[in-house]
């Protein structure tokens, strides 16, 4: 990274344009006036999901309402891969790791769906929303997933379009390697992943989504994986076949 290159990544959920004004929230002031001890004049990069991502100034210092000035668009939208990922709330911390890694590895909708066996069924989702930002922001993302809020497997089943692949990760073990079902897919097909919780799919849930018309059972290997390996090792594998996917 050049000098000129800014080194601090912020999300704002404002407009950028040439010249916008954004006032910072006071976790972002103080995040940049005290924690990074940055002057009035530095440059930072800013990004909101919608616009790119533009080199910002920070205009007013405050520590705790700080402002910033886009100057110059550094960087165009770019459109998250048309892939969906829905699991199962496990432990909070790695309910955190899913949807983090979920921003990491390009995935445009992070849907929580309620199970049989689902222990952790109470989510703050704004605390998830916010690891995704963070994701996004270290990892150089101009992108963060939609993030829903749960909802029960058979609501989701009963509503599912007719156009979009559900990937289910079948823990039997008995269904086709995940690469090779991907790559047998039509380039562009919009998909989604599905990940059970901690204690698997209960037998009427897996006969269920074996039988449903939308579903691609998969299988991730000849090990249990926990959920969350689960979830980050599918997404890898859907990143590694299918690329940006339906981008
Ligand atoms: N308790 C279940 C059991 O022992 O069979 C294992 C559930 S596993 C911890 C959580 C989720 O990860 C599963 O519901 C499945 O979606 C996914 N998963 C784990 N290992 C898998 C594998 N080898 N193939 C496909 N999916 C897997």
């Amino acid at each position: 990274m050049n000098e000129t290159e800014p080194k601090i990544r912020l999300f704002i959920d404002a407009p950028l344009h040439e010249g916008a004004g954004i006032e910072l929230d006071r976790g972002q002031s103080n995040y940049l006036v005290t924690v990074m001890r940055l002057e009035a004049g530095a440059m930072i990069a800013v990004f909101n999901g919608r616009d790119g991502e533009w080199r910002a100034e920070l205009t007013d210092a405050h520590r705790k309402a700080a402002t910033l000035t886009a100057r110059d668009r550094r960087r165009g939208q770019e459109p998250l891969p048309d892939l969906h990922l829905l699991f199962a709330p496990i432990k909070k911390a790695r309910t955190d790791f899913i949807v983090e890694k979920a921003c990491e590895l390009g995935c445009a909708r992070v849907r929580p769906v309620i199970t049989r066996y689902t222990q952790s069924e109470r989510l703050k989702l704004d605390r998830l929303r916010a690891h995704m930002i963070e994701a996004a922001e270290q990892c150089g993302g101009v992108s963060v997933p939609d993030l829903d809020a749960a909802q029960s497997l058979g609501a989701v089943l009963a509503d599912w379009p007719q156009d979009r692949v559900l990937i289910f990760c079948d823990e039997a073990r008995t269904a086709p390697p995940m690469a090779d079902a991907l790559s047998a897919l039509p380039r562009g097909t919009p998909a989604a992943i599905l990940i059970g919780p901690e204690g698997g799919f209960s037998p009427e849930e897996a006969g269920h989504l074996r039988g449903h018309r939308a579903t691609l059972p998969v299988s991730l290997g000849p090990r249990i994986l926990r959920a969350d390996t689960a979830a980050v090792a599918a997404l890898a594998l859907a990143q590694s076949v299918l690329g940006d996917w339906g981008v």
